[in-house]
C-alpha cells in the first residue's frame, strides 16, 4: 500500500480516504497547516489562485510537510456553471502531487447543488427553510463580526430573542465538515481521482489517461452544417502524445443548429 498525504483543516480525509483506500492508497491528514490563508469561503481572506491552482498548492505542500513522495490538495468553489446562475453550481477539484517522477493529477467532479442562503421573515420560517438541509451548518453575520458554524439548535437559540430583527438571512458554512451536501461531491471528485489513477494509457502505460477534451460540431442531419452538439471525447496522453477519440454523435439533430433553428 502506498502512503499520501492530504492537507486539510476540514477534515476532507473523511470523504477521500475510504474511495482511495479501495485502489491502495492510505491518506494521512495533516491538519497543522492553516489552509485559509489561501482564501476563505466566507470571504475574510480573499481568493487570489484559481481552485485548480490552489488545490496543486496544497497537493505540493502536503507533500513537503509530510515528506512523503504524494500530496493531495482539494478546492472547492461555487456559482458558475452552464445554467447560468439559475442553479447554484458546485465544482470539487482534487490534486494529486507526486515528487519523482513528477506527476500532476486533477481529478474533479462538478453538479447543480440546492445549496444557498435563506431569507426568512420569522422563526417559524427560518426553522422550516433550515430543514430541507440536514446536518447543514450556517453563517451568520451580525455587526460584531460573522459567527460561524452555526448547528440549527444554535441558529434557533440565536434569533429567539424579542430584539431579533427580521427578516434575517443566513449563509450556509460551505466548510467541508459542516456541509453534507458538499462533501458528496468530494467523495465524487475523490471517485475521478481513483479512476484517473487506473486509466492507463495504450501506448505508454502513463495514468491519468482521461477524455478532457470535446470536440464540438457533428453535421447537421438536415443541412451538413455543424451543430452545437458534442461531437466526440479526446484523450491525450500527457507522456507520450498518444491521442484516442471517442465518437459520441454520427450525425447533429437540427434542433442544435444554427442554420436549421437559428
Ligand atoms: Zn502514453
Ligand atoms: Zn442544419
Amino acid at each position: 500500500m502506498k502512503t499520501a498525504a492530504l492537507l486539510s483543516k476540514h477534515r476532507k480525509s473523511q470523504q477521500l480516504a475510504p474511495v482511495l483506500y479501495e485502489i491502495g492508497i492510505e491518506l494521512v491528514e495533516i491538519d497543522f497547516f492553516d489552509t485559509d490563508q489561501l482564501g476563505t469561503f466566507a470571504g475574510e481572506v480573499e481568493r487570489r489562485l484559481s481552485p485548480s491552482e490552489c488545490a496543486l498548492v496544497k497537493a505540493k505542500k502536503a507533500a513537503e510537510l509530510s515528506g512523503l513522495n504524494v500530496g493531495l490538495g482539494s478546492e472547492g468553489s461555487f456559482g458558475g456553471g452552464p445554467m447560468g446562475g439559475l442553479l447554484n453550481w458546485n465544482q470539487e477539484i482534487v490534486c494529486l502531487y507526486q515528487q519523482a517522477p513528477e506527476l500532476i493529477i486533477y481529478a474533479s467532479a462538478e453538479g447543480p447543488t440546492a445549496l444557498r442562503s435563506i431569507k426568512a421573515d420569522n422563526l417559524d420560517a427560518l426553522i422550516s427553510k433550515m430543514s430541507d438541509f440536514e446536518q447543514q451548518r450556517w453563517i451568520v453575520r451580525c455587526a460584531d463580526g460573522i459567527l460561524k458554524g452555526l448547528s440549527q439548535t444554535e441558529v434557533i437559540a440565536l434569533h429567539q430573542a424579542a430584539f431579533t430583527e427580521w427578516p434575517v438571512v443566513l449563509e450556509p458554512d460551505l466548510r467541508a465538515m459542516h456541509s453534507p451536501l458538499r462533501q458528496i461531491m468530494i467523495q465524487k471528485a475523490a471517485l475521478n481521482l481513483a479512476e484517473r489513477l487506473q486509466s492507463r494509457c495504450p501506448h505508454c502505460d502513463a495514468v491519468d489517461f482521461w477524455p478532457d477534451e470535446r470536440e464540438f460540431g457533428p453535421a447537421c442531419q438536415l443541412c451538413g452544417y455543424p451543430t452545437n452538439e458534442v461531437k466526440s471525447l479526446v484523450t491525450n496522453c500527457k507522456s507520450c502524445g498518444y491521442k484516442a477519440s471517442e465518437t459520441l454523435l454520427e450525425t447533429g439533430n437540427e434542433r442544435f443548429c444554427d442554420q436549421c433553428n437559428p
